[in-house]
């Protein structure tokens, strides 16, 4: 009764998208976490604001938009009910950050408008620059999305402390499978993954009581959502990090509520609850995606590797181990697209995307990192 397709580690976004798909393609799939399902980490704190990325053009403001287009698309058709399409509007930070709006304009396929400072003050948005609106973004309920996207999938909170593979399943208390996902966030302890450089940055969230008109969502330094069902969220995440109330300090709202002041009227804003939680971003901001490098044997068979020995043959896998993970600031953009290319590699052997495959890290880490003696 205990035998699945596959088990994945970690019910946040990620997790939980992945397993969208793979039962979509008919597996029998099982999702664990300690804490339940998007009730910690990223996925707990997170605004969920689903917008595209601006900028200049960069081969992740592609890909980022790419995973916009999907998750848009994918949340309207199968939850719309966890996501609102309120739009979320880009505010320039400074006068220099406002130049460069300009300039990201020619690479921007985004539906998109430009908003003037008077525009931006009549729905209530203060001392603005001229500003992007994207009106077909929007903002997902973090916890529901997830906890829909598990609809129809075993689910167990239980806390992985180890794992073994024997005999072609592995092996996880009383679960087994035959092919195992970790989406276990910032938190990686079971493999040597170094190689992907998975990092921590902590953020806050509050959720205001208020009566405030506001439809709209934005963006400038800091998130603040539109009014839904009576409560603005304020959000940001800030400090790298990985110890919760040194980063944040005793009030860590504080510093983020006085910059919403300066955005939108927050007179008769009360804070309903705090969220903390921590997101994890790869070396490259790129999201890591598809299978684990054997680290060991890998330096076991070549060890000049270290000193830029090009591979011989292709890196060496650990058997029916994958990963989704390094989804940074922008989990909720990502994960549908990620999740899908994942099923779509352990199910029907397609290749993935190369802008996320881990092994894109390997060899300069090898080469270059401070954890390896040369
Ligand atoms: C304050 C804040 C605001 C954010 N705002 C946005 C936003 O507006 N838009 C957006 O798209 N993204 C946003 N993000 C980023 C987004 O939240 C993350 O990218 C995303 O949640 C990462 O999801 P995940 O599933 O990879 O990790 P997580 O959500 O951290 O999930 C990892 C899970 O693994 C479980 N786990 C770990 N180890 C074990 C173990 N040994 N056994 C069992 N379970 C285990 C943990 O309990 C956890 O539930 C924000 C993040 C923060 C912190």
């Amino acid at each position: 009764m205990n035998r699945y397709d596959v088990v994945v580690v970690g019910a946040g976004v990620a997790g939980c998208s992945s397993a969208y798909f793979l039962k979509e393609k008919g597996l029998k799939v099982l999702v664990l976490d300690r804490a339940g399902i998007a009730k910690v980490g990223g996925s707990s704190a997170a605004g969920a604001f689903v917008s595209p990325k601006i900028g200049k053009g960069s081969s992740l403001q592609t890909l980022t938009n790419e995973a916009f287009e999907f998750a848009k698309n994918f949340y309207l058709e199968h939850f719309p009910q966890h996501f609102k399409q309120t739009g979320v509007i880009r505010i320039p930070k400074d006068e220099l950050d406002a130049e460069s709006f300009v300039k990201y304009e020619e690479h921007d396929n985004s539906k998109r408008q430009w908003l003037d400072e008077s525009s931006l003050s009549s729905i209530g948005i203060k001392k603005s620059k001229k500003s992007f609106l994207f009106d077909e973004a929007g903002v997902c309920d973090a916890p529901a999305m997830c906890e829909a996207l598990l609809e129809g999938i075993a689910y167990a909170q239980y806390e992985v402390k180890s794992l073994s593979y024997e005999e072609g399943a592995w092996h996880v208390g009383n679960y087994s499978a035959s092919k195992l996902i970790l989406a276990t966030g910032y938190e990686n302890k079971f493999f040597d993954m170094r190689y992907m450089g998975v990092k921590g940055t902590w953020g806050t969230r509050g959720d205001y009581e208020t009566a405030l008109d506001l439809n709209v969502s934005m963006h400038k330094k800091i998130s603040v959502s539109a009014n839904i069902d009576g409560i603005v969220k304020i959000g940001a995440t800030h400090e790298k990090g990985i110890n919760t109330c040194i980063q944040c300090g005793e009030e860590p709202l504080k510093g983020l509520f006085s910059i919403a002041s300066e955005m939108v009227d927050t007179s008769d804003f009360k804070l309903k609850k705090t969220f903390c939680g921590m997101r994890a971003g790869s070396k490259d901001y790129f999201p890591l995606v598809g299978s684990v490098i054997d680290v060991n044997e890998m330096l076991a068979q070549q060890p000049k590797l270290v000193r830029g020995e090009r591979l011989k043959s292709e890196p060496k896998e650990i058997e029916n181990l994958y990963v989704c993970n390094g989804l940074g600031g922008r989990g909720f953009v990502f994960a549908p697209l990620m999740g899908k290319m994942l099923a779509e590699n352990i199910v029907e052997g397609k290749a993935i995307d190369e802008r996320v495959n881990p092994q894109r890290l390997f060899l300069k880490w090898c080469r270059k990192s401070p954890d390896l003696e040369r």
